[in-house]
């Protein structure tokens, strides 16, 4: 297959790019840096099927020759990103998503939407089902995020009905993993980080909110099937071992030896208390189940981060300057989103 990949210059996207890469697919890299970096992609020119377009999806984007698949994954991701940059992720969901599909329109092509499971807010029930249509603030802060991507899947599926595009939706779950940036602000970075360079560990609340940690190999795994298949999802696609930020805080500091202290901060707001995937459609539409366990993904993730001492200290000044609570008005973009 050909695929174009958009955000992958991010986390996710550069994983996703060596994966397809390394079964023998060409890919098309498109990404704008804004929350990414060269450097995530920089081992994969050596690749003679990769290709890098630096790009703003939210222009118009054209990919010469064909094109088999289309995964957009451009977009913030962690809170503090898109909490900096509310307008550029309402259009990245919305007028990105929308380029991205006239993308696969043209070509034909399948389209795949990362998705995430901030559709479910805070949810209602739990765990959640693909069936379950969530609990989002529509007007609060986290509100940017959620809704651009509640837009992104309906405007897929709008496309799916009215123009037969081939659309495929997943819903991520909370992953992590090799290649995060060690201040994005998200938890498991965020404590790794902390606990390398003997700072306190920022527990937000009591710690007692959950999350369902998936490493990212077995999501790419997760997402390569889901490309492969024809199924349209959503797709529920996380590690259903839910564990509390306090537990994880205590397996960060026992993986790396640190003698960090907790320290307790306000919960930010609509952080949502509970989250957990039923993943009963992707094991029966795409036969996939997550392997790697929370305690050995995070031993992988700490080795990574242990091997590259320069970023932990910048980077556990980064997070101390910059946590989501304290992103202070006056600091978020201004471009416009219409
Ligand atoms: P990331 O920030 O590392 O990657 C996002 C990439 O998109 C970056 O390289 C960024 O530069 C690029 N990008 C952003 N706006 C762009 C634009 N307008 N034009 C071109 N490129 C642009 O984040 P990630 O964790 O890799 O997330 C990737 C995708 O997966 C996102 O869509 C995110 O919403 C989704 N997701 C991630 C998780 C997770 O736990 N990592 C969970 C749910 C959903
Ligand atoms: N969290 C925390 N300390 C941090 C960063 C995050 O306690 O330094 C908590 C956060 O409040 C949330 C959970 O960890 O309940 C997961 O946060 P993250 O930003 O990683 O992901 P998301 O909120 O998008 O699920």
């Amino acid at each position: 297959m050909r695929v174009a990949v958009s955000g992958g210059g991010g986390f996710l996207g550069s994983h996703l790019c060596e994966a397809l890469l390394r079964r023998g697919d060409a890919v098309v890299c498109i990404d704008d840096f804004s929350t990414g970096k060269p450097e995530n992609i920089a081992h994969l020119y050596e690749f003679p099927e990769f290709e890098f377009l630096l790009a703003d999806v939210c222009e118009d984007v054209e990919v010469p020759d064909r094109l088999d698949a289309v995964a957009h994954l451009a977009s913030p991701a962690s809170p503090p990103d898109y909490l900096r940059r509310p307008l550029q992720t309402l259009a990245v969901g919305s007028r990105g998503t929308e380029n991205m599909l006239r993308l696969a329109q043209r070509h034909g092509a399948r389209f795949l939407l990362a998705s995430t499971s901030e559709v479910y807010g805070d949810p209602l029930i739990h765990p959640q089902t693909e069936e379950y249509w969530g609990n989002v603030n529509p007007v609060g802060p986290r509100s940017v995020y959620d809704e651009a991507k509640r837009f992104a899947e309906a405007v897929s599926l709008a496309y799916h009905r009215s123009h037969g595009v081939d659309v495929g939706i997943v819903r991520i779950f909370n992953t992590y993993g090799p290649r995060m940036r060690p201040h994005d602000g998200r938890v498991v970075s965020s404590f790794i980080t902390q606990a390398l360079a003997g700072e306190p560990l920022t527990v937000y609340r009591d710690g007692k909110q959950t999350r369902s940690f998936c490493y990212v190999d077995d999501l790419i795994r997760g997402i390569v099937a889901m490309l492969d298949s024809s199924a349209t999802g959503p797709v529920n696609l996380g590690n259903p071992e839910e564990r509390t930020v306090a537990e994880l805080a205590d397996l960060v500091l026992e993986l790396t030896g640190s003698m960090s202290e907790v320290e307790y901060h306000p919960l930010p707001t609509d952080d949502p208390t509970r989250r957990r995937p039923v993943i009963t459609r992707a094991q029966e539409h795409l036969g996939w189940d997550p392997e790697v366990t929370v305690e050995e993904g995070l031993r992988r993730t700490v080795a990574w981060f242990r091997a590259r001492p320069e970023d932990i200290t910048v980077g556990a000044a980064a997070i101390r300057g910059g946590r989501q609570d304290t992103v202070p008005v006056g600091q978020q973009d201004t471009v416009p989103v219409g």
